[in-house]
């Protein structure tokens, strides 16, 4: 099983589980592959795992609603849990803890936590990749 990194047009992040890179190039064509955000199938593979921002800054993308929304919801909700259950969440240490991992001062790994915008612009601006991700209130409550 691999796990890439992927985005779409809108510049959407996400993960994908395919068998193999050539699984992942096979469904692309078929366009098998959708940002489960807005649904775009212009996906591209990005080079490397992207650490996760939790900003409570952060808003739903503005994207129009697809037609089968509650579907689109519930598979939304899913690869949000599945981020939360493979992440270390390390809460308001997050700014601090993506740069040691940056700085090789601790084991590169997945985390997710809360930062202000301050921050991440900050954590950007010295080349670390955060990615904002919105997540219901009703998921953090059992995994934390
Ligand atoms: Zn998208």
């Amino acid at each position: 099983m691999k796990v890439l990194d992927l985005q779409c047009p809108h510049d959407h992040r996400f993960e994908g589980w395919f068998a193999s890179a050539d699984d992942f190039e096979s469904q692309l064509s078929r366009k098998l592959v959708e940002c489960p955000i807005c649904g775009a199938t212009e996906v591209s593979r990005l080079p490397s795992a992207p650490r996760l921002n939790l900003s409570k800054a952060t808003s739903a993308p503005s994207d129009k609603a697809p037609a089968n929304a509650s579907e689109l919801q519930a598979h939304v909700m899913r690869a949000l849990r599945e981020v939360l259950e493979k992440t270390e969440n390390v809460g308001d240490r997050f700014a601090e803890e993506a740069r040691r991992i940056h700085y090789n001062e601790a084991p590169a790994r997945s985390i997710r936590g809360v930062t202000t915008p301050e921050d991440a612009r900050a954590l950007v601006e010295e080349g670390i990749d955060v990615m904002p991700l919105p997540v219901p209130a009703a998921l953090k409550e059992p995994l934390q």
